[in-house]
């Protein structure tokens, strides 16, 4: 399908809304910008979803769910399952959308991106036909229960992980026989629309996926509206309380995929060599930009120093930044300059609150992306819980190591946190393994393992990083709602 687009006095395309199975033109003529990190470049623009397109939106979901709805789960299942296979036939078309808007290395995007977000899509195509009520006889009455769609749903996306993000919250939600409106986040909106192509030329019926293009207005627009039942939101701490309380005013259901300062501890009896791969994964994979991160690593005092000495040459050694396309390249740039100058306000409150800087520390410019917003991988050591940077999210290459004597301790100091998205232990001992996992609070752990989220596995925080899960059967459960239904096989016994 041919996107219906001009183009701007910069020549770059301008990109409209996806409303009812095709591209809708607003109404103001507002545009905004999105730039490739790795080159500070416009390299297209997207008209904003003004009223008119925000009223088309909600009309259009409301013809889809109808529609949707009234289909038996396995033909919803089957067009889904179209869906993943034309996501994999345009793997590498789509993988480069992700890197142009996002920044993030070829080699990351092309094996990963599309595939787990089509393994989630195909997950929910598979269980959904699956997913059955109960029934029970209540003396010679029985009930029974219905397992029904909630109805339109929104979905409102970070800039990590923009097409993954859109198809981990369509899957469960068109299963489920929902409609959704998808925000992506203004400065990666291309792979959602690219998704919703996806899904009409699978037979997805138009009005189930529309994609709202703009920034926090059209998320508020979302989170307020009377007639959407769901919100289910990826991204900032901050910004999902913001959401919920304005999802509070309807009364919205509502799921939070917030942020994380999670920890990986590292006891001293652990194979330091995959551990130090875990830390340089969870730090440095898509320059660090990533929820479930371990940004604090704990190490054993017994094997600390060579712990650091591994980790600095491995560091200085094996990582490449440079031009995100071409495929040696393992450290893309950050998502825009403002971010990038954030991550170095941190690496310098850092230094100055007096963490000793391993290696990095720097902006970088490399010769084959000179003007992209790259930050070199950066690791401070020696450093202590009350820092700053060990103690916020920062969302960019750098890692915070602490050392620690004793179980109970480190226990103690990896849960001083309001946030609760992952963690992970590396050790040999079996039994410390599952005893120290099963006392830190966090939603996703990780045994002598780091990141891998497969499609069958809920993730989600506990505290401040999130409610509800995304993946796993019982995602399929939050987008549905229980109908009881009492059936009566008697005479009705009545005073009156
Ligand atoms: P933000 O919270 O800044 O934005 C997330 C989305 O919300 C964007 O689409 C944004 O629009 C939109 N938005 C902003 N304000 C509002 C509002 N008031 N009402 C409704 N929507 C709004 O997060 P980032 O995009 O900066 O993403 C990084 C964060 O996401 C990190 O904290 C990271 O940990 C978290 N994250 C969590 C994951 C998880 O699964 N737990 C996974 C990935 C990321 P716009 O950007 O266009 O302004």
């Amino acid at each position: 399908m041919e996107p219906n687009m001009t183009t701007t006095t910069q020549n770059v395309p301008v990109y409209q809304n996806f409303i009812h199975g095709q591209y809708m033109p607003n109404q103001t003529g507002d545009s905004f910008a999105v730039k490739n990190p790795a080159t500070d470049e416009v390299i297209y623009r997207v008209e904003v979803a003004d009223e008119a397109i925000q009223t088309a939106a909600i009309q259009s979901a409301k013809q889809g769910f109808a529609i949707w709805s009234a289909m038996t789960p396995i033909e919803r299942s089957r067009i889904l399952l179209k869906a993943v296979s034309l996501l994999r036939e345009r793997n590498d078309e789509l993988a480069q959308i992700e890197v142009l808007d996002t920044g993030k290395p070829w080699q990351e995007a092309q094996c990963v991106d599309v595939q787990t977000g089509a393994d989630v899509i195909e997950y929910f195509a598979g269980l959904a036909p699956a997913q059955v009520g109960q029934q029970q006889m209540v003396g010679n009455d029985f009930y029974y229960t219905r397992k029904e769609p909630l109805g339109i749903c929104a979905g409102i996306g970070a800039w990590n992980y923009p097409l993954q993000i859109a198809c981990w919250k369509s899957g469960p939600a068109l299963a489920a026989g929902n409609v959704l409106l998808f925000k992506p986040s203004e400065e990666t909106p291309l792979g959602a629309l690219k998704l919703a192509e996806i899904f009409i030329e699978a037979g997805v019926p138009a009005g189930v996926f529309n994609v709202v293009q703009g920034a926090a207005e059209v998320g508020q627009w979302l989170t307020g509206h009377p007639d959407i039942e769901k919100v289910s939101f990826t991204g900032e701490v901050g910004t999902g309380k913001k959401v919920m309380s304005s999802a509070a005013s309807t009364l919205k259901d509502v799921t939070m995929e917030l942020g994380g300062k999670s920890p990986l501890i590292v006891f001293d009896d652990a194979d330091i060599s995959d551990a130090i791969s875990a830390a340089m994964l969870g730090n440095f994979y898509t320059q660090g930009e990533i929820c479930t991160n371990c940004t604090r690593v704990y190490v054993h005092r017994n094997v600390y120093e060579q712990f650091i000495s591994e980790l600095k040459t491995r560091t200085e050694q094996n990582i490449i930044a440079g031009n995100p396309m071409n495929p040696e390249v393992n450290l893309g740039a950050l998502i825009s300059k403002p971010h990038q100058q954030l991550v170095m306000d941190y690496i310098n409150k850092g230094i100055t609150e007096g963490a000793r800087l391993l290696t990095g520390g720097k902006a970088l410019s490399p010769d084959s992306a000179p003007n992209g917003y790259f930050v070199a991988p950066t690791i401070f050591v020696d450093c202590s819980d009350e820092m700053t940077i060990v103690k916020e999210e920062i969302f960019g290459p750098v890692m915070s190591v602490l050392v620690f004597d004793d179980e109970q301790e480190v226990i103690e100091r990896a849960n001083n946190t309001h946030l609760g998205l992952a963690a992970g232990v590396f050790t040999k001992d079996i039994q410390r393994a599952h005893r120290v996992i099963h006392q830190i609070q966090a939603g996703i752990c990780w045994i002598n393992a780091y990141g891998n989220s497969p499609a069958e596995m809920p993730v989600g925080g506990y505290k401040h990083s999130g409610i509800g899960r995304e993946n796993g059967i019982e995602t399929l459960d939050q987008y549905t709602q229980t109908k009881s239904v009492y059936v009566g096989m008697n005479k009705i016994d009545s005073p009156f």
